[in-house]
């Protein structure tokens, strides 16, 4: 059993990053014990990326970042390894994007039932399942210091980092994957990233492997990251050397800036960036728990 958790490539402060990588080892941590108590890759890795929505630090959820317009829009997805999925993209404040990309996927299946939802209309679709609109209170004053940032130029390609991941493996053959991100800072409203695209920047199958991504989602998107080192995992036998190998894709065919975190059906773990930094960590059953960045 294990859950692998990333708080999003980038570059995080000398002064932030111990706390940011804490905050990864408790997401781990809380993702394991849900694990044990239901047996579930799936759960595990929700409840590690709803406890990293909860963190005001991390670009998901409360804190997450601002579209040009200064408004949150929300994208998230779960992925199960028997290719159950949910997804939702554009989502206006809601607290936990992850608890409504995980009733579409629990409501999917029956004829006719969305994976993917977006916008107002995935606004009520949750409303009308109990899920509680949020407000400006989940904007905080470091997201709109980013935005101001953003708006003079010192943003760069208005990447935030922070975006929150979480992939599981059951110890049994069963993996999953969930990712929920506010996106890039400054995005036009309506821009929709890799993190709800499956096989982009979420993806799980119990053939191959489960993975989250993050980075500049467009370079993600069009590459079809998360699906294709889950794949490469598979065909090397090897999930390491399948994760180096798809940076250098990464970085020479697309140009893309990032990292991803991903795990097989048999447990082997595989963590890249091409950033200086991404937070992470993994809770294993029976040992502490490993960070890094
Ligand atoms: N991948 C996210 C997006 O493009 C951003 C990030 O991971 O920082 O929306």
């Amino acid at each position: 059993m294990l859950v692998l958790v990333h708080g999003g490539a980038g570059r995080v402060t000398p002064e932030s990053l111990p706390e940011h990588v804490a905050g990864c080892g408790e997401a781990a941590t809380a993702g394991l014990e849900k694990l044990r108590e239901t047996g579930s890759a799936l759960d595990a890795a929700q409840a590690a990326v709803a406890y990293l929505e909860t963190a005001p630090l991390y670009n998901a959820g409360t804190g997450g970042s601002l579209t040009a317009d200064g408004t949150l829009e929300f994208d998230a997805a779960v992925m199960r390894g028997d290719l159950a999925a949910g997804a939702v993209s554009g989502l206006p404040p809601f607290e936990h994007p992850i608890d409504i990309a995980r009733m579409l996927l629990d409501e999917g299946g029956r004829a006719g039932a969305p994976v993917m939802m977006g916008g107002p209309g995935a606004a009520r679709w949750a409303e009308a399942r109990g899920f509680v609109p949020a407000g400006d209170e989940m904007i905080t004053d470091r997201a709109r210091e980013r935005l101001a940032a953003w708006r003079a130029g010192q943003v760069g390609e208005g990447w935030a980092g922070g975006t929150v991941g979480a992939v599981a493996w059951d110890g049994a053959g069963s993996v999953a994957a969930a990712t929920s991100t506010g996106g890039t800072v400054g995005k036009p409203p309506g821009r929709i990233g890799d993190s709800p695209i499956l096989g982009a920047g979420t993806w799980a199958d119990d053939r191959t492997g489960a993975c989250s991504a993050t980075g500049i989602g467009e370079a993600i998107l069009r590459l079809g990251l998360a699906r294709g080192v889950c794949d490469r995992a598979r065909a090397l036998g090897d999930a390491q050397a399948a994760a180096d190998a798809m940076l250098v894709e990464f970085t020479d065919r697309v140009g893309g800036s990032g990292g991803f975190i991903l795990v097989t059906p048999d447990g082997q773990v595989g963590i890249a960036r091409n950033t200086a930094t991404m937070s992470h960590a993994v809770a294993r059953d029976g040992a502490a728990v490993v960070t890094g960045h």
